[in-house]
């Protein structure tokens, strides 16, 4: 599909045989190649850029190993530097109080319901918690009827007001129900729309503001490529979320906008979701997306 960015600087240093060291010149050529990988890898232009720039100071004056190529170390360099940026260890959900609230923000269609369910399931099976599903969205009433199906086919309750219009209040009762029958995490999936709106953010930062959710996790869709910088900020803006999920990573896109969101946020990726499924909920793992990303 692409041709990696190993093979892409392999070429790139084939014409700079018997350098010793990576030099101001050898750097330049094959920067703008690693620009290019990037940015057919999804990665918005600008950060392509910003990160192009720290790479190559941080590989001017390297030794070229013996036993290397400068092509490699340089593969080397870059994937380093995006695992260290991306976050060099999993992240864990913070737990702790009971009941834990987890607000789920982010466009429709990105895959937040899909994810709550998810979410649930995981904490239900692998952490031995007893979830609770709120379906917060006003306007779609198909969204709860969703969400219900999602919790039957996982066993795990759902939390609705078909005739509120009032999604603050939802919330507040879904937290009041959950503390009365022993639900130890409440998982708040809120409505969203196709583009950032201010209606729609006034409403879930005071969804926020009412139930002080310990995580606010912010979804977004890893197909939808470069406009992802603008979402993520909307979103940072108004909710100063907690993590990011990325979702539809079973497609056959590159992931650069996992570079681009946790760059232009300074956040977490604290969960990737990679089909329908319910079962197949993954933590973020900073390594494979590099290498996912470098092709
Ligand atoms: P919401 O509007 O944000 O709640 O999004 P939904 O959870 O309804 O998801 C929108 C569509 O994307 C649905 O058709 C989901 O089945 C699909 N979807 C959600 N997550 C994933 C995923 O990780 N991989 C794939 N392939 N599809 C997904």
């Amino acid at each position: 599909m692409f041709e990696s960015l190993s093979e892409r600087l392999e070429s790139a240093f084939k014409q700079l045989k018997g350098e010793g060291r990576i030099s101001e010149i050898n750097v330049a050529t094959t920067v703008k190649e690693i620009r290019r990988a990037l940015v057919d890898a999804d990665v918005n232009y600008r950060i392509a850029k910003e990160f192009t720039d720290r790479v190559k100071d941080k590989a001017m004056g390297e030794k070229v190993l013996t036993a290397i190529s400068p092509g490699q170390l340089m593969v080397k360099i870059v994937k380093d530097e995006l695992v260290e940026l991306m976050g060099t260890t999993e992240e864990e959900l913070d737990l702790k109080a009971n009941p834990t609230v987890i607000l789920i923000a982010g466009l429709q269609g990105s895959g937040k319901t899909t994810f709550s369910g998810k979410l649930a399931n995981f904490l239900k099976t692998k952490k031995n918690k007893k979830p609770l599903l709120v379906a917060a969205d006003i306007y779609r009433p198909a969204a709860i009827d969703q969400l219900k199906v999602l919790g039957g086919q996982i066993g795990v309750e759902v939390y609705s007001e078909p005739e509120n219009k009032n999604a603050v209040q939802i919330a507040e009762n879904a937290v009041k129900e959950a503390k009365a029958n022993g639900y130890n995490v409440v998982i708040v999936d809120t409505a969203g729309r196709l583009a950032v709106d201010e209606a729609m953010m006034t409403e879930v930062s005071n969804v926020r503001n009412a139930v002080k959710p310990q995580e606010v996790l912010f979804v977004v869709d890893s197909m939808t490529g470069q406009d992802a910088v603008n979402t993520a900020k909307a979103f940072n803006e108004r909710l100063d979320f907690s993590g990011i999920v990325l979702t539809k990573l079973d497609g056959d896109t590159r992931g650069g906008a996992a570079l681009t969101i946790t760059y232009t946020v300074q956040k977490p990726i604290k969960f990737v979701s990679m089909g329908e499924k319910l079962d197949t909920l993954d933590v973020f793992y900073p390594e494979r997306m590099a290498q996912r990303i470098l092709g």
